[in-house]
């Protein structure tokens, strides 16, 4: 007979080896992933899913471990999504690394990697459409036409493949986020969006998939942006109220700077992201800017650092 004190370490030894010996799961297929989310629902299992286009970084891995602390089974996503491309845009040259991917969501303890086939999982005669109306034109949208149609559209059809009780979303992409929270909430899509914190790099640049574009001279130049938000905030702390003045702030520190062009500067609302004159903690102040041909983005959520 084991003492009670033998039996918990026992336990506890098996669990950790039943974590170790988890294998995940690759899915390509759309309702092979289906079948298998329902079973693990009717057995009470929570589903926390999280979105990604891959060549994944600590950014998308702190959203896995979010999703992991809150979640029985976690499903990542990788697709890179044609729909939300421009005729213009990086859809081809977007990093592509599979192995590499495979490897982090394994370590990460991923349950299911979902991989779908990137010719096969829009029907060849797709003609349905999910687009937030308003939010999706402006500021990224106004620059990037058909983007947040593309990103609502896959979403939706993610979530009702995957069936997530909640879903994860990064604040660096801060307008995706306020979109697909409008689309859930007005579609009553039954899951719940978890906004989660940016990630940068040691020396302050938001991570981001498309870093890997930047050669070293432009990933000097792409710091001026988050450098430009830290100022921003200093200035607010100091209690530099005025919307106007903390965008020609910005505007001072990116404008003369060569290699960077300044897509758009917008300081908003974080419900509908329209223009506020006065910063509260419900500002957020968003930037897009080329570096070269890299289109890169950062954002300042005022509630971080305001009451
Ligand atoms: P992507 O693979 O670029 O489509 O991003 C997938 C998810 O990861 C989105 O919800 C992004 O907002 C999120 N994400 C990307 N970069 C970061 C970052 N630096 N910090 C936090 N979340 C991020």
């Amino acid at each position: 007979m084991l003492s009670i004190k033998a039996n918990f370490v026992k336990n506890k030894i098996i669990k950790s080896i039943d974590r170790k010996a988890k294998i995940m799961e690759i899915i390509k297929k759309s309702t092979d992933l289906q079948k298998q989310i329902i079973e693990l629902k009717k057995s009470g299992k929570t589903i926390g899913f999280v979105p990604t286009m891959g060549a994944l970084h600590n950014g998308h891995i702190s959203l896995i471990k979010k999703a992991k602390e809150d979640c029985d089974i976690v499903v990542l996503s990788i697709f890179v999504n044609p729909k939300q491309f421009g005729p213009n845009e990086d859809y081809n040259k977007y990093p592509r690394v599979h192995e590499i991917d495979i490897k982090i969501c394994e370590e990460e303890n991923v349950d299911f990697l979902f991989l779908p086939d990137e010719k096969t999982f829009y029907d060849e005669f797709h003609l349905t459409y999910v687009e937030v109306e308003k939010l999706s034109n402006i500021h990224c949208g106004k620059s990037r036409p058909g983007h947040f149609k593309g990103v609502t559209t896959v979403v939706a059809k993610l979530f009702n493949i995957v069936l997530p009780d909640k879903a994860y979303f990064g604040k660096k992409d801060f307008q995706q986020l306020i979109i697909i929270k409008k689309m859930v909430n007005d579609l009553s899509f039954p899951i719940e969006i978890i906004g989660c914190p940016i990630v940068r790099d040691f020396d302050g640049l938001a991570l981001s998939s498309r870093n890997k574009y930047l050669t070293d001279e432009e990933r000097k130049i792409a710091l001026k942006i988050s450098q430009s938000l830290n100022k921003a905030k200093e200035a607010i702390l100091k209690n530099e109220k005025d919307a106007s003045m903390i965008y020609d702030l910005i505007l001072n520190e990116l404008n003369n700077v060569d290699g960077l062009k300044i897509d758009y500067i917008s300081i908003v609302d974080d419900k509908f992201l329209e223009s506020v004159k006065t910063i509260s903690k419900n500002t957020v102040i968003l930037i897009a800017c080329f570096v070269g041909k890299t289109r890169l983005i950062d954002n300042l959520h005022c509630e971080e650092f305001l009451n």
